[in-house]
Parts: C-alpha cells; structure tokens; sequence
C-alpha cells in the first residue's frame, strides 16, 4: 500500500488539518513510518456529525452543527475538549483529534486522541440557553462517549460547568452517577486537585528542562507571556514564584511591560479588577505584536494560534519558546527559528499537562480514590520531564528541532501499539 500525498496543495494552504497531515506526513519520513501505519493514522478513526437543537429563552428554538471526531484508540479510549465557538470547523476539530492522538503518546498516558465542537456563540447565548445546547449535544454524541470509549474535557469557551452538565445528563441517561466520563469537572462532583494550573505548571517543568540542557539557571531568567488567561495567568504566577522574572504580559485588549520584573501579584489583582492587564501601573504600554518581539529569554504564548510567522520570527528575541497556545507557530516560522538556533517547545509538549492531569482525574474517578494535591504535582512534574527528555534525545538523534523530535516519539509510540494490535477482522 502506499499513500498519496499532494504536497504542494498541503503546504500551500493554512488549513489546520492540511497542516496536521502534513506534519505527520514529515514524521513518518524520519522515521521510516510503513506506508500501510501512515495511511491508516493519517484520517480519523470515526467522524460524528450532528445536528443539535436547542430550545431558546424567546420560546423559539435554533439548530446548531457540531461534531465529535475520534482519531485514533490504539493506546486505550480517546480523549479530547470539547470547544463552543462560532468559528468551529470540522477541519479544526479533525486537525485538533489527531494532535490530541500525538500528546497523550507523548506524555504516555493510556489514551488516544479526539475532539468536539459546537458552531456557535456563546457569548451571545444565557447561561439557560448554553445548558440546553451542553445537554443536547451531551445527547447527540452520548452514542460514542463514554469513560472506557471517549472522554471529553474543557476547550475553548466550555467551562467546569459545562463540564458538570456533560457529567449529569450522562449520567441520568444511565441511572447512576458516571464522574469518568469527562474531566475538568468541579472538585464537588469528582473533578481534580490541580486541574486548573496543570497546563501551565507542566508548561513550567518543561521550561525548566529546557533551561537545565541549554546551561542557563532559571534565576531572573526573563519571560514575556501573551494571553492571561487560565493558561497564561496561572504560568505567570507559578514562574514568578520560581525565580523567573516576567517582564512582558498581554491579554485581548493589550500588553504592559517592564525590563526590571513586573509585580506579578499586583498584576493579577489588576487583571481581576479590571478585567485586562491593559492599564497596569508600574509598567510601559505595549501591543500584543510587541510582547512577541520584546527582549526575554523565555516566550510563552499563551492566546491564539498562527501567531509566529515568517515575518516576525526573525526578530524574536527569546532563546526559548514554550507552545502553551495550540498551533501559535506557523510552519515557516519553525524553520526559521530552529536555523536562528531558537528552541521551541511544541505545543503537544509544553501545554501537555492540561491532559496529563486530566488522565489523572479520570484514574481518581474510577478508583474513587482521591489524591492530595502535591502527589498530583509530582506526578506531573515526573510525565513531563520524561516526556521533554525523551523529545530531546529524538531531536538531537535526527538533527531536527523538539516539534519532530517530539512527534518522533509520539507517532512511533502510536504506531508500535496500531501494529500489536493488527487489522481486524
Ligand atoms: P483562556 O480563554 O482562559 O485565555 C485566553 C487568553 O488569551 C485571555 O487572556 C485572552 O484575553 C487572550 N487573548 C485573546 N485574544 C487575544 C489576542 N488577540 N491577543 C492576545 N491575547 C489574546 O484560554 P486558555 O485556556 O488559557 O487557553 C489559551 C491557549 O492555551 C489556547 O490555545 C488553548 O487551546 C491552549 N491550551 C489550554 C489548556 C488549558 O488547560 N487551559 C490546555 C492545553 C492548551
């Protein structure tokens, strides 16, 4: 068998899930992927499509699309967010599945990947409207999910209490109380200690790592952060901690900055007074492009993908970037960076601890055993240093940046367990 690849339609288009192929389509090239493993991991294992309809405050009622993609199960049920926004595409939620596939390998959990997504917009919707469209859908996909088949989580816009109302219509639909089928729940009904900094301490551990091999020491190692929200917020209060000294923030409505440290605890007190860090004294006005530029050793972005691109990547001043976003660098910008001798922390590496934690919440669920919270920490902190070491060395093997080296162990990972299994029937 072999697999067809128009490499030319892929690489010129931005489409995510061109993009997702075409990364494993490199990877498989490294490392002497079979035809038969790539063709088979290179779609998803299952697509749902449904229509889901919601009954409005008005009386009236709306349809909404959404999807639920499973991409692969070799390596135990899949597990992925599930995301409410108006730009959900079922191109993104296949490109997100199969990344999800490659950072539960990465890390080694017992999972594979998959995603969900409504089109619509929360933001205009109540929180009455938002329960109905949650349970419905809940409804519509409650076919495939399941927490010995697919388990879904928190992504963009859906909340511990999404969450919670994903976790009770399963659960009345089945007659007892199923907390296993989704994680990022609230503590009260099953949810983990932890949970909500996991992405940005995992993203922290790694960070250290990559400061350990590059011989630097983490104290008043610089750090400009984009995004402010749970993953950025959480990375700038646990790094300033730790001896990194932040000197640049942003979130939606703009940056502050300053080259001595800002004060972090004053800024997060600002964020929640004012709901931005725009605005914050003691610090010089920047623009999220500028927090990107500004001189730091370490740049975590923390917002929105497609960031990083060919014209802002040669000014880069950090040694080190870590992915807490999904996808913020593009392609080019990889390439241009890894010559500039710039190491970037990939995404299914550095925001790794969001899911790594989450299989942890699933494991406490099941066993109805519930775990203090520095065993939680501890845990993490062992999955990511292994995870980074292990990208490392198939980075420095091959010659190639820590976004292959990383994939290098993920999809071998994968395909080891897809060819144990064989083909059935
Ligand atoms: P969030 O909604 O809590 O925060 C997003 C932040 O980005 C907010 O501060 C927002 O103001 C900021 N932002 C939005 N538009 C911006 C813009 N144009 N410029 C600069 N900042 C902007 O979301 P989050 O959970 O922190 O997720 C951020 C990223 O991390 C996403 O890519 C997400 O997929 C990824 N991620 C998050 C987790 C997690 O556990 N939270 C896990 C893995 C990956």
């Amino acid at each position: 068998m072999s697999v067809s690849v128009d490499r030319s339609a892929a690489a010129a288009s931005d489409n995510v899930w061109d993009m997702a192929q075409r990364q494993l389509d490199e990877v498989a090239k490294l490392i002497g992927l079979s035809d038969a493993i790539h063709q088979y991991l290179r779609v998803p294992k299952r697509v749902l499509e449904v229509s889901v309809p919601v009954k409005m405050d008005n009386g009236g009622f709306r349809m909404y699309p959404g999807y639920r993609v499973q991409h692969n199960m070799s390596r135990g049920p899949s597990k992925g967010g599930i995301r409410f926004h108006p730009d959900v595409t079922l191109d993104e939620v296949k490109a997100l599945a199969m990344w999800m596939t490659w950072k539960c390998a990465l890390v080694n959990i017992p999972f594979g990947g998959a995603k969900g997504g409504v089109i619509c917009d929360p933001k205009s919707m109540s929180l009455q409207e938002l329960e109905n469209l949650t349970r419905r859908f809940t409804t519509e996909i409650s076919i495939i999910i399941g927490p010995e088949k697919d388990i879904p989580a928190p992504d963009v816009y859906t909340t511990p209490q999404i969450m919670a109302w994903i976790m009770d219509t399963f659960s009345m639909q089945h007659g007892y109380s199923i907390p296993g089928v989704v994680t990022g729940k609230p503590l009260a009904i099953g949810g983990s200690l932890g949970r909500d900094k996991a992405t940005a301490r995992g993203c922290m551990y790694v960070i250290d790592e990559a400061i350990k091999v590059l011989n630097r020491s983490i104290e008043g190692t610089r750090v400009a952060i984009q995004g402010f929200g749970n993953a950025g917020l959480h990375a700038a209060e646990l790094m300033s901690k730790r001896g990194y000294v932040i000197v640049a923030a942003s979130d939606s409505r703009g940056g502050v900055a300053n080259a001595k440290g800002l004060d972090i605890a004053g800024l997060i007190a600002h964020k929640a007074e004012t709901g931005s860090v725009a605005g914050f004294s003691g610090a010089e006005r920047v623009t999220n492009a500028d927090v990107l530029e500004y001189d730091c050793d370490v740049l975590v972005p923390a917002a929105l993908e497609k960031v990083i691109t060919r014209e802002n990547a040669p000014r880069i001043r950090a040694k080190i970037i870590a992915e807490a976003a999904n996808g913020p660098t593009l392609p080019e910008a990889d390439d241009i960076l890894f010559e500039r001798g710039v190491m970037v922390l990939p995404d299914i590496l550095a925001n790794a601890g969001g899911v790594t934690v989450s299989y942890f919440e699933w494991v406490q669920d099941l066993q109805e055993n519930f775990w203090e919270e520095n065993e939680i920490n501890d845990r993490l902190r062992r999955k990511m240093t292994r995870a980074f070491n292990e990208a490392y060395e198939q980075s420095q093997r091959h010659g190639v940046n820590m976004r292959k080296g990383a994939y290098a162990v993920a999809v071998d990972r994968v395909a080891e367990a897809t060819k144990l299994r064989g083909l059935y029937p």
